[in-house]
């Protein structure tokens, strides 16, 4: 008897533990399109690292990385896949620091990284924490960090060369169009939504890249509704 009452509990836990991975695996597939490792064009590489994506701008000899995956054996093989040394990249900039973004970070052993200037992370000697508006140069590369807290206190965008917009967490693409990144794993939504606002205003922007969601050639477009 005792035992029958323990077998359907198992079965039970088992088939909830089963109705959960397919929940979980469906949203995964719904939500994080992500892109896969390869070209985008010729001078930006997406690398795909497990639930995010990863992206490798360069110009000339100069050459700067956004974000920094999951996990250091997956970015291992994926960079090596596209012939991208780790230990030969010099700047890497983050747009914050929750485990899909940072957790590939010590491949990168040496170089300079930058977080937003709130980020909720231990200092080292290669950290530099950025501002709102400061600009770096990696030689012929422009970095422009934008603070957008909202996803995270210290969640920075990056505009590179004018052009480029990397925009980690803040937000996400759904058929084309500009959405709010997911306001249950957001520290403050109205402060996120505050943050899409401020981007929408950056005049010139080419191209536009999330973690998860891809990215478009199509900015203006994407994110009109959220000019005001
Ligand atoms: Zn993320």
């Amino acid at each position: 008897m005792i035992f029958m009452e323990w077998y359907f509990i198992l079965i039970i836990v088992v088939g909830i533990l089963i109705i959960i991975v397919i929940v979980f695996y469906w949203l995964y597939k719904l939500n994080f399109p992500l892109s896969p490792t390869g070209n985008i064009s010729e001078n930006i590489v997406c690398i795909k690292n497990r639930i995010a994506n990863v992206y490798i701008y360069t110009k000339g000899t100069d050459r700067v990385v956004v974000d920094a995956g999951f996990s250091t054996k997956g970015m291992k093989k994926e960079l090596m896949k596209m012939d991208i040394i780790p230990e030969k990249i010099t700047d890497v900039f983050i747009t914050h620091s929750d485990p899909d973004h940072i957790g590939g970070l010590s491949i990168f052993s040496t170089a300079q990284i930058y977080f937003g200037k709130d980020s909720k992370v231990q200092h080292h000697d290669n950290y530099k924490f950025v501002v709102n508006n400061e600009l770096i140069l990696v030689g012929a590369i422009k970095v422009q960090a934008i603070s957008t807290p909202g996803h995270r206190l210290g969640h920075t965008c990056y505009l590179i060369d004018n052009e480029y917009l990397f925009s980690g967490d803040l937000l996400r693409l759904k058929a084309g169009k500009v959405k709010p990144f997911f306001k249950l794993i957001s520290a403050d939504f109205d402060q996120l939504l505050e943050s899409i606002r401020k981007v929408a205003k950056l005049e010139n922007v080419k191209m536009l890249f999330t973690a998860h969601t891809g990215y478009t050639t199509e900015f203006d477009n994407a994110i009109d509704k959220w000019k005001i």
